[in-house]
């Protein structure tokens, strides 16, 4: 990727297609210990514990007092369980699986005839592959009025949504009418690049044949583009009745209704040193340094590890950390290709301001950010108003690591309590 070098123009960034990645998906064998990781509002009430056995599949309520559920997404025991509250007040819980190398199928799933309108339907499937949260969009009582299903992906490198979209088309029709029970939504579109007309066309829907340059996959960027609809970008888009999903999800649900087993895997690019992107597919929960292993990719003292593609990907700092519901990319840069960032000075070029896509006054919000006056940033140079997508830090000539003040900022507010006395 090449920046311009007298940028008078946003830099023209191409998503990555499937045939950047091929069409063949690697398959991860099952770790010997699978992680999962959870907020969590209280603490109360375990109802497991170590040794415990569970199945492939089965659903967990780990504590008493959880609205949602954990899938076990393999066989074995439990391993260790612990809830932990952090300096910040947020409560964690942790729980591992040991596992066996031979899946043993739970099947309540099946017995329990589970329907998109049963009660209990969204405690089996309330995160699918590429959805972290299904729960916002089911409002039975006043429901959305249009699901946009993304055949994108939002990160350069990457091209696990697409490539669901590629392969698993022949559930995207059964993965929407479910969700349309589920959700009581009538109107579902399906947004797709120009290579996956067909697949996308498969969901019998309405379908948006799109070419973005980045950042316009973002969920925001696309509602405005395909549905005109603009929200504030510090509020969610169900507060104008839209939802986006991912075409992985949709599918991932369509499959699950199919073989009456709630789905235990993901698909994802993993992007190594050379920069060529990999698709695997994984357990949920697998360790990122699994994957890392089974690829023959190392990492050693220095190199920087993300969760997610080049642009917004995040930084993580261990190896262990598992692969999540909603993890599209595992990016391994080399230490001698991480560029450092600087402490100089902004020289006020506005090459930030010129890229950035929601019109953030970059140049102004970063000498705020940098002396540590987030509240005053977000009332007065729209910090809130940022989509993350990474582009200032990007083409910024003097290395400030603007990405990495705006994501402390905006994690500083929500700690604080700013965000809800802000929107309520
Ligand atoms: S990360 Fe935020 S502030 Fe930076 S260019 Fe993107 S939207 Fe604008
Ligand atoms: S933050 Fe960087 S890109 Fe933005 S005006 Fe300053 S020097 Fe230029």
């Amino acid at each position: 990727m090449k920046k311009p070098f007298f940028g008078l123009t946003r830099p023209k960034l191409a998503y990555s297609g499937i045939d950047d990645t091929g069409p063949d998906i690697q398959e991860i064998p099952v770790p010997e210990r699978i992680f999962f990781s959870r907020q969590i509002k209280k603490g109360e009430g375990p109802t497991i514990s170590r040794g415990q056995e569970v199945r492939t599949g089965q659903r967990l309520r780990p504590l008493e007092d959880m609205r949602v559920c954990v899938t076990a997404t393999a066989t074995g025991v439990i391993g260790d369980v612990s809830v932990e509250t952090d300096y910040s007040g947020r409560t964690t819980l942790s729980m591992s699986i040991e596992t066996e190398p031979k899946d043993r199928w739970d099947p309540e799933f099946e017995q329990a005839g589970i329907s998109a309108q049963s009660e209990d339907v969204l405690s089996y499937l309330s995160a699918l592959p590429g959805i972290s949260d299904l729960i916002p969009l089911v409002r039975r009582e006043n429901p959305l009025d249009t699901i946009l299903v993304s055949g994108f992906d939002r990160d350069l490198l990457t091209a696990t949504n697409q490539l669901s979209l590629k392969t698993g088309a022949g559930n995207l029709a059964r993965g929407i009418e479910i969700m349309k029970q589920m959700t009581g939504v009538n109107r579902v579109m399906v947004a797709a690049p120009p290579s996956l007309a067909s697949e996308a066309e498969r969901g019998g829907v309405e379908v948006r044949i799109q070419n973005p340059l980045y950042p316009g996959a973002d969920p925001r960027l696309l509602v405005r583009s395909i549905l005109g609809t603009t929200v504030l970008p510090s509020r969610p888009l169900t507060d104008v009745n839209v939802g986006v999903v991912s075409a992985e999800g949709v599918i991932a649900m369509g499959r699950a209704f199919q073989d009456q087993r709630p789905p235990v895997s993901k698909l994802l690019t993993v992007i190594g040193k050379d920069n060529r992107p990999v698709a695997v597919r994984a357990r949920i929960g697998t360790p990122v340094g699994h994957l890392l292993n089974t690829l023959h990719i190392e990492v050693s003292g220095g190199d920087r590890l993300v969760l997610g593609g080049p642009m917004a990907g995040k930084g993580i700092y261990s190896v262990d950390v598992p692969v999540g519901p909603d993890t599209d990319a595992v990016m391994v840069q080399d230490k001698d290709h991480v560029i450092p960032p600087s402490s100089e000075p902004c020289i006020n070029c506005g090459e930030c301001v010129r890229a950035c896509p929601a019109r953030v006054p970059v140049n102004m919000l970063i000498r705020l950010l940098e002396n540590g006056l987030f509240e005053e940033a977000a009332q007065q140079y729209d910090l809130l108003s940022c989509i993350e997508c990474g582009l200032c830090s990007y083409v910024c000539m003097m290395r400030i690591p603007i990405f990495h003040y705006i994501m402390l900022g905006k994690h500083e507010l929500a700690l604080s309590g700013y965000l809800e006395e802000s929107h309520g």
